[in-house]
């Protein structure tokens, strides 16, 4: 434990969203032990990722040495028992060279860039602009895609701001709770500790979704309607609360748009025709909706379940509509909270990580926004928007796309429609991976860069509170692995850019003069005090006007009403995708964590016991699982939280790679693609 400790280092913990702070004690090189601090986030609280999954960082997979692919290795699955096999060490020199040459090689429209949300504000800062200038196209984008993206697109529609308007903490003061495709318990484990809190001190918990959750028993309504209606038995809510007048009057006329509109197309979506479809009762529609409605302060906060659809953008208008209604923003206990998914997509996002918007969100082709950072910048930036991650991979294919680099993320493990996605990666003419690991995406690299985990270097990092906090170094980086700043620098120079940064501050001082959403927020105050909230301190916002032109929240009417599969005679299961408590994302590191790796180290498939029991399936046998475009084989697990029907997978195991099977299809707004909901079969294997 933390007694035989040498050292200890304030730090955060480095998976979700919730911004845990954490103190990790170091005996010689190594992390022994982590502990929760009093941050604003977790009141000293951790999950079992933050308690016990630091142990990746010295796991002996990690890349110690710069790679280059071996002349004429083919790109194809790498042998797992030599996964090194196709490359050969390189010096930092050589392997930078190399990596900037082939790009350089390449028209700029045929170059793209995938950042990170796992690395700091400065490192997403340093790399959306090496794309920008270096690269001279908007092509950059990261995993927000594959998260929130339809939430904030329909957010800075709705309220002009795509982040939180309340933290997690303001449950404690809200009455009612709507909990939405969301499931805080596995996938932010210590919002989930203040959810309960909440419900203990009298707070009434409402949850929407398909599927049952460990928070369900604080639950006073557990509305399992039918994946992929989410529009449906929103609006039908929303129909309850103009009908039966339960909105409030003075807030809509005050501070909305839209209401007549609103109201018009609301009309063909009542409880009695919205019922057969998503599958909840007309009574139980009216009941949550006049629950919420007569709450004297009520907070939504929502997942992947919302985001991940085809209509994910008209999902969240439904829920930024509800609130609008009822005037739950801006004050205590209210408010909008898409909870983020990692450490800092918050910050990645606000950092410029996006296609479409220069750092704090102005549209690259706003003349005033982009001028303001090509003064910065000191160079001339493309107005035309760039691709988003499924158009890359989509580009990539047809050849357009002929040159990536990718800084820790892992494509060929999280993008929908793997086969595609990877055979995609594997046709690039040149691919440069900076990562940890030699990832699935690295495996397809012609030239990978050993990068540090996040206990190696120090920056920034954005939780889904809006809170900005400073992560340090606690280790060194292993062998000859480097800080990612640096190595984005190094390639920066070698793309011919005048760059000179001395570590990380210097980029967040560039950044501070360019981002009004830094303002007050120094580094001499992140080191002392830890945290800071932005803009200007403030936890909770709009308690007077919305930061959209004329100061007031756009009511948008929505219509998506069924997913884009629907289960059919040959693929009659309904196959959601998500997280597992243990593990993270793509597993890159959990996976390598030991810890977490025995706790739940074996690709299942969750199926409902009545489905198990017709198909004659056996706890633990093998299955198939089938799609139009995959298969893949894992473990049968019977899960009475689940409808039958409908089947659930975590996309973190390479073994049964989960998004083989999941489909591509976009939101036509957000560019997210509909991984909720897929149709597959399953049979024994
Ligand atoms: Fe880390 Fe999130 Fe768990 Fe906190 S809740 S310890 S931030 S994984």
């Amino acid at each position: 434990g933390p007694v035989r400790a040498e050292r200890s280092v304030d730090s955060l913990c480095p998976y979700c969203g919730v911004g845990c702070q954490v103190t990790y004690h170091v005996r010689g090189d190594a992390i022994v032990a982590a502990t929760g601090r009093d941050g604003l986030a977790n009141h000293e609280r951790l999950c079992v990722k933050g308690r016990f999954g630091f142990d990746y960082s010295r796991h002996p997979q990690r890349l110690t040495t710069p790679l280059v692919r071996k002349e004429g290795a083919p790109k194809e699955p790498i042998d797992p028992a030599d996964p090194f096999s196709h490359f050969r060490p390189a010096t930092w020199d050589e392997a930078l060279d190399i990596a900037a040459a082939g790009l350089k090689r390449l028209p700029r429209t045929a170059l793209a860039g995938l950042g990170s949300a796992k690395g700091s504000n400065e490192e997403a800062y340093l790399f959306q602009k090496l794309v920008r200038t270096g690269f001279g196209s908007n092509n950059v984008d990261h995993c927000t895609r594959l998260c929130h993206a339809s939430s904030v697109a329909a957010l800075l529609e709705g309220i002009g701001s795509g982040a939180v308007t309340a933290p997690i903490a303001e449950v404690a003061n809200a009455e009612v709770i709507v909990l939405i495709g969301a499931n805080p318990s596995a996938n932010h484990p210590v919002a989930a500790s203040f959810i309960k809190n909440a419900v203990k001190r009298g707070a009434r918990l409402v949850i929407l979704d398909p599927r049952g959750q460990a928070l369900t028993r604080f639950a006073s309504h557990h509305l399992r309607f039918n994946n992929g209606t989410d529009v449906a038995l929103l609006n039908a809510m929303l129909h309850v609360i103009v009908a039966e007048e339960l909105y409030d009057k003075d807030f809509v006329a005050a501070r909305t748009t839209g209401f007549a509109e609103l109201a018009v197309h609301l009309q063909a979506y009542s409880p009695d025709s919205m019922a057969p479809l998503c599958g909840i009762d007309a009574g139980t529609i009216r009941a949550v909706a006049r629950l919420y409605a007569r709450a004297g302060s009520a907070m939504i906060l929502w997942g992947m379940g919302v985001s991940q659809h085809s209509h994910g953008t008209d999902n969240s208008r439904c829920l930024i509509a509800l609130a609008m209604l009822c005037g739950q923003v801006g004050r205590k206990g209210s408010g909008l909270h898409p909870l983020r998914g990692q450490n800092n997509v918050q910050g990645a996002s606000d950092s410029g990580l996006i296609p479409m918007m220069l750092p704090d969100y102005g549209r690259v082709g706003t003349p005033a926004v982009r001028g303001r950072f090509e003064a910065g910048w000191g160079q001339d930036l493309d107005p035309a928007p760039g691709l988003t991650v499924v158009e890359m991979m989509n580009a990539a294919q047809a050849g357009i796309i002929r040159g990536m680099y990718v800084e820790g993320e892992n494509p060929a493990m999280s993008d929908p429609d793997l086969a595609h996605a990877r055979e995609a990666l594997a046709g690039l003419d040149h691919l440069v991976v900076q990562d940890i690991f030699l990832t699935e995406t690295a495996m397809l690299a012609d030239v990978v860069l050993p990068a540090s985990a996040f206990f190696e270097k120090t920056g920034t990092f954005t939780n889904t509170d809006r809170h900005v906090q400073m992560g340090r170094q606690v280790l060194d980086p292993p062998g000859k692995a480097r800080p990612d700043l640096w190595i984005i620098a190094e390639m920066g120079k070698r793309l011919g850019l005048a760059w000179s940064y001395d570590g990380p501050r210097a980029v967040f001082d560039e950044m501070r003069g360019l981002m009004d959403s830094l303002a007050g927020i120094t580094w001499e105050r992140l080191e002392k005090e830890g945290g800071i909230t932005y803009p200007a301190g403030k936890a909770i916002l709009f308690d007077e006007s919305f930061p959209t032109g004329d100061g007031k929240a756009r009511l948008v009417p929505a219509s998506g009403l069924v997913p884009a599969e629907s289960p059919d005679a040959e693929y009659p299961f309904l196959l959601s995708t998500g997280r597992v408590l243990e593990h993270w994302h793509t597993g890159s590191m959990t996976r390598r964590s030991d810890v977490l790796d025995r706790l739940q180290g074996v690709p299942a498939v969750n199926i409902s016991p009545a489905d198990m029991a017709r198909l004659g399936l056996a706890e633990g046998a093998m299955v198939r699982i089938e799609s139009r475009r995959g298969r893949v084989e894992a473990v049968a697990a019977a899960d009475s939280r689940l409808s039958p029907g409908a089947l659930f997978m975590p996309f973190c195991f390479t073994e049964a790679a989960a998004n083989l099977l999941t489909n591509p299809v976009l939101d036509p707004v957000a560019k997210i693609p509909e991984l909720k909901v897929s149709a597959v079969r399953l049979s024994p294997a």
